[in-house]
């Protein structure tokens, strides 16, 4: 029996809002059972069908500065007005398990995991076929008011200028294609 301890793989999807990367994760953790999501903090209003703990761990400003202050993130950003951070105790804890770990990231996040992890992270940008189809979604999503949309459009705008700079692109024209294109990337840094 081999005494080596099993490594896992780390996949990173950066995607600007409502491009459809959080319907696609909750399609790929279903089909990929051995992947697990990291949950991050945020200090973002709770949406309609999120889960504290689940989709999120939801906190208090106050409660998220002092996270940092305590060194208790991987990486942190501030992104759309609220804050967002990666645990860095979730992510020891299962990498010495040897846990195949799934992480949703803005591309500051994706960026600070790049320099934290280096090859070993996997990032897959997602695009929106044009901004124009992106404002459609996040209108119907329905999850947002106009002022936080516009918000979330201009900095598409900006993210969608890194869309060349990661491993894998996909581009969620058809959500089946772009699925199918998410499982044989993933199949592949899995190594089936
Ligand atoms: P994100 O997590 O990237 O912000 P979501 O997964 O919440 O985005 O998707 C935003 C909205 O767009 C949702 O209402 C979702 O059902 C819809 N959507 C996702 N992919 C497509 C697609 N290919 N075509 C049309 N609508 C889509
Ligand atoms: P949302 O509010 O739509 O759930 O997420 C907004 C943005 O924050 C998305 O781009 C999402 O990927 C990003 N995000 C979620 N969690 C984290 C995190 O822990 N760190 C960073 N840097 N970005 C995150």
């Amino acid at each position: 029996m081999s005494n080596q301890k099993k490594v896992g793989k780390l996949i990173v999807i950066v995607a600007p809002s409502g491009t459809g990367k959080s319907t696609m994760i909750k399609r790929l953790k279903e089909d990929f059972p051995s992947i697990v999501e990291s949950v991050s903090y945020t200090t973002r209003p709770i949406r309609p069908g999120e889960v504290d703990g689940k989709s999120y761990f939801f906190i208090t400003r106050e409660e998220f500065l002092a996270m940092r202050d305590k060194n208790e993130f991987l990486e942190w950003a501030e992104v759309h007005n609220n804050f967002y951070g990666t645990s860095k105790k979730f992510v020891e804890d299962s990498l010495a398990s040897g846990k195949n770990l799934l992480f949703d990231l803005d591309v500051q996040g994706t960026d600070s995991m790049k320099d934290y992890f280096g090859e070993k992270a996997n990032v897959i940008f997602i695009s929106p076929p044009s901004v124009e189809e992106l404002e459609k979604r996040l209108k119907h999503r329905g999850t947002e008011n106009t002022q936080v949309i516009n918000i979330r459009l201009m900095n598409a705008q900006k993210e969608l200028l890194r869309k060349n700079d990661f491993d894998f692109l996909i581009y969620n024209d058809d959500i089946e294609n772009a699925y199918k294109k998410l499982c044989e990337i993933t199949q592949e840094i899995l190594g089936y």
